[in-house]
């Protein structure tokens, strides 16, 4: 059922066919979504054991297939935290800062491409994400060790511009490419298992 996500993520509409007739439908969303790292929802607890076997955790983990998975800008694992972390006060940004820093980077996303970040496809890629060449080595050898797909590739693009955008620079750097890879939990995941059990990746 998830499955049928896949193409309005990527095109922001929604097609129905019903006999002869076909109606496009806007379907412009953000979708944030949250899983478990396991079905007891303990691995990785720093207390508590996990009671899976690892084909459990891994049947379940693929559940979210790649192609899926590839269409997710971001993927965060968060952990456990204690009760006496939750109480404390940390210096954090307030919503109102948060507010603020996205929207000046939104501002210089449109005035530069006349679209925000996530709009970038094709030649505007090319030339609103240029890279250093040694930096666009990087990341390519980064892509395959990750075993990363060329659509994964263009969001790690545009989430690094993000990034450099949110710090009010104008080039990407090695530094933002990093920090943008560091969002791909999932496919640094997916291919431990795939080397892990010995499957090769196609
Ligand atoms: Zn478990």
């Amino acid at each position: 059922m998830l499955e049928v996500l896949r193409e309005p993520m990527e095109s922001g509409e929604i097609v129905i066919s019903r006999a002869a007739q076909q109606t496009t439908f806007p379907a412009s969303f953000q979708l944030v979504a949250a899983m478990n790292p396991c079905p007891c929802g303990y691995a990785g607890h720093p207390q508590i054991a996990c009671q899976c076997t690892e084909q459990q955790v891994q049947r379940y983990r693929q559940k979210i297939s790649g192609p899926l998975l590839d269409r997710f800008d971001l993927h965060i694992e968060v952990p456990a935290i204690g009760l006496r972390e939750l109480q404390m006060q940390g210096a954090t940004d307030t919503t109102e800062q948060v507010r603020t820093r996205v929207e000046q980077a939104r501002g210089a996303a449109v005035e530069r491409s006349g679209a925000a970040n996530q709009y970038l496809s094709g030649g505007a890629l090319e030339q609103f994400c240029a890279l250093e060449e040694a930096d666009r080595l990087m990341l390519e050898q980064a892509l395959q060790k990750l075993g990363m797909s060329a659509r994964a590739y263009h969001r790690v693009l545009r989430v690094a511009r993000t990034i450099a955008d949110l710090s009010g620079v104008e080039k990407i750097s090695s530094a933002h490419l990093l920090e943008s890879l560091s969002f791909r939990a999932l496919d640094r995941r997916r291919m431990t298992q795939v080397i892990g059990s010995g499957v090769t990746s196609n």
